[in-house]
């Protein structure tokens, strides 16, 4: 290795052993201010996703398959949001289910676990992580992201408007039901207060199933078809949506390393959300796609290592 590259290399360790510790670090401190604010349950959740991200920092590190880390991570944070929230306390943390959420915060001004959720993961938090949630965290991904599918089609630019009337309609529908009465705060949102595993609420645990069981049909016809295990995030995912202005701007971005980036495009064509990475390394731009997923499966392929 030449001085230059051993420079770099040195200079690089601090920041690798930060990124290890970052997602560790972060979930800690929502856990204890959120565990010790609002509910006790978060002591354990955040930080079990905080460790789990870390994890898989760590896994990938040392791996020859650098996205192993990230795929067991997101696996492992799955069973929270489907088994301990979805099944155990219905709590269903779809987009139609916030809507009803939202509608009882509007009402009884009482902010519940299902909008911290959407808060922290969908709102707020992609400011500082963007689209990390997607890359690391979303319990519809972490089937897709094991499917066995060996190729990475891009999908078209016009399927990908389709996301639109989706996020419209999925939002519309709880919108009207409120409208014309349904009773969602019976139905779907008091509880057994304080029960682990709670009994009523059958009409969110129905909400829970039939979403969630059509985003998995879904996502899985919709890969197979495209060729494309993320082609679901592209074509109908309307919750990407939200997301998406944050991002722009959020603080922790894919950027260039500093190592010359050769054109080779290795990079577009390993990219699950179709970011065109060459052009930004190449220019020495950071990564400002609102599309981009943090899944770091670029920088694991570019043979120049010209992205961090
Ligand atoms: S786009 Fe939707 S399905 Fe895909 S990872 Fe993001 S939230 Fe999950
Ligand atoms: S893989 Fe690396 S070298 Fe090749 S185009 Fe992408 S950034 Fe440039
Ligand atoms: S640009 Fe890189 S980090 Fe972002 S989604 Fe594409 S491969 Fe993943």
């Amino acid at each position: 290795m030449s001085a230059t590259g051993l420079e770099r290399e040195r200079q690089a360790k601090p920041v690798r052993t930060l990124s290890l510790l970052l997602p560790l670090g972060i979930g800690a401190g929502l856990s204890i201010s959120l565990g010790i604010l609002i509910w006790k349950g978060f002591f354990f959740i955040f930080s079990w996703i905080g460790f789990c991200i870390s994890l898989g920092n760590f896994i990938s590190s040392k791996s020859i398959d650098r996205d192993l880390g990230r795929r067991i991570c997101i696996l492992l944070i799955a069973p929270i949001f489907l088994v301990f929230f979805g099944v155990l306390q219905r709590e269903n943390m779809q987009l139609e289910e916030t809507v009803f959420y939202g509608a009882y915060f509007l009402s009884a001004g009482i902010f519940t676990r299902v909008l911290i959720h959407f808060a922290i993961a969908k709102v707020f938090g992609p400011f500082i992580w963007g689209r990390g949630f997607c890359g690391w965290a979303c319990w519809t991904a972490a089937l897709l992201d094991w499917l066995p599918i060996k190729t990475n089609r891009p999908i078209p630019t016009a399927w990908t408007w389709l996301r639109v009337p989706v996020l419209f309609v999925s939002v519309l529908i709880p919108f009207a039901l409120i409208r014309q009465g349904y009773p969602y705060l019976e139905r779907h949102i008091l509880g057994d207060s304080g029960q682990w595993i709670q009994t009523h609420k059958w009409s969110q645990f129905l909400w829970f199933l039939t979403g969630n069981g059509l985003y998995y049909v879904l996502a899985i016809a919709l890969a197979f078809i495209f060729g494309k295990q993320r082609a679901f995030c592209k074509i109908l995912c309307p919750v990407s949506l939200v997301m998406k202005a944050q991002t722009k701007v959020s603080l922790i971005k894919i950027t260039p390393s500093g190592n010359e980036c050769t054109h080779c495009k290795k990079c577009n064509r390993q990219c699950p959300m179709d970011v065109d990475v060459e052009s930004y390394i190449g220019s020495g731009a950071k990564i400002t796609s609102s599309e981009c997923i943090l899944c770091g499966g670029c920088a694991h392929v570019c043979p120049a290592n010209a992205i961090s």
